[in-house]
């Protein structure tokens, strides 16, 4: 960082005309710990959020190896080929500091990172996951505003982050691999209710008779789950990420969604109230910090713990002790 930082507004201005390098230090500062760093962050942000909400948002998850990334930088070229610009993003809580992340191997998705009309960046490392999302919600933000209106936000499908990464997007796709129940490939049925699409990947070679056998019963099963939506009914559809087979038809189904969800009038509603549901998340976590950190109510929980776990006290008491330290 150089001791006499670019003002606010030309980073704003960079990053509105589309500026790769301005972008990324954007979320570099978003990304920071450093309260400094992450203030001018915020205060870029604010000036872009004007600026914001303009792109297709699509969620894909999967199994470890189901051929996400594969998948992510085929169906990426063939949107860049059809001219849109695209985003890769990630949230991966279980990623270590030392880098682990998703997409930190700079290997993959090697044709898609070397593309002008891409955008890739990997998960923010460390931290939880309500902190991990938060900031790749934010750097969606700078992608929009930047142009990119297409931004694919990808997550391992093994915990929690699924359904935190459906909650920021429009359109969420769950990869498979053919053959092995849901549970076998530790998708919980809760994530399959929350599909879009349900895509068998790796549809070729001796793969393939079992990929179909497999969509056919992600078909059914799908059949037997209330759609999310009125407008739309999700589908089970089969691909080969390879040898880039059934991505047309996934890409199809993106934007169909999209114009069947804006004429029956979910879009902007559904847009608004997941708006608001980030904002109440933030309040949440801000207020449960807040709490924690009160010296008065630091200096109880001890004790009422022990009380509560020596069943001296009801957990309900507790609480009203601990609220009472808090806001006498
Ligand atoms: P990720 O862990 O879900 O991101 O999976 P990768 O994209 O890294 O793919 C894991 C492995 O599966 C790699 O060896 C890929 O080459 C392979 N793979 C990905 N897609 C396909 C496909 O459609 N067919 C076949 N046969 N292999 C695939």
């Amino acid at each position: 960082m150089s001791a006499n930082p670019e003002p606010i507004e030309e980073v704003a201005a960079a990053v509105a005309e589309g500026d790769r390098r301005a972008m990324a230090r954007t979320i570099t500062w978003l990304e920071s710990t450093r309260g400094d760093l992450a203030a001018r962050g915020q205060a870029v942000l604010e000036q872009l959020v004007p600026k914001t909400g303009g792109a297709v948002r699509v969620g894909v998850t999967g199994p470890p190896g189901v051929g996400k990334s594969t998948f992510i930088e085929a169906m990426g070229l063939g949107l860049i080929a059809a001219g849109h610009r695209v985003a890769v993003l990630a949230v991966d809580p279980s990623s270590p500091v030392t880098g682990g992340s998703i997409l930190g191997d700079k290997t993959r998705m090697e044709r898609l990172t070397q593309d002008p009309a891409a955008f890739i960046r990997p998960s923010p490392s460390g931290g939880s996951l309500g902190g991990v999302a938060q900031r790749t919600r934010e750097a969606m933000l700078v992608c929009e505003a930047a142009g990119y209106d297409v931004v694919l936000v990808e997550t391992v499908g093994i915990g929690q982050s699924e359904v935190t990464v459906a909650s920021m997007v429009d359109f969420f796709l769950v990869l498979l691999l053919p053959g092995g129940g849901d549970e076998l490939q530790g998708i919980k049925r809760g994530v399959m209710e929350l599909a879009d699409a349900l895509v068998v990947n790796k549809a070729d070679g001796d793969t393939r008779k079992a990929a179909e056998r497999t969509r056919g019963e992600y078909a059914s099963a799908l059949e037997l789950i209330r759609p999310t939506s009125h407008a739309w009914k999700p589908r089970a559809l089969m691909a080969s990420a390879l040898e880039g087979k059934g991505i047309d038809a996934v890409r199809e189904a993106i934007f169909e969604h999209r114009r069947a969800l804006q004429e029956a009038g979910e879009f902007e509603p559904r847009r608004r109230h997941q708006a608001r549901a980030w904002m109440w998340s933030l309040l949440e976590e801000d207020l449960h910090r807040a709490f924690r950190e009160d010296p008065k109510v630091a200096a109880a929980i001890p004790d009422l713990e022990a009380e509560v776990e020596a069943l001296r006290l009801t957990p309900g008491a507790a609480v009203r002790r601990l609220m009472q330290a808090f806001r006498p």
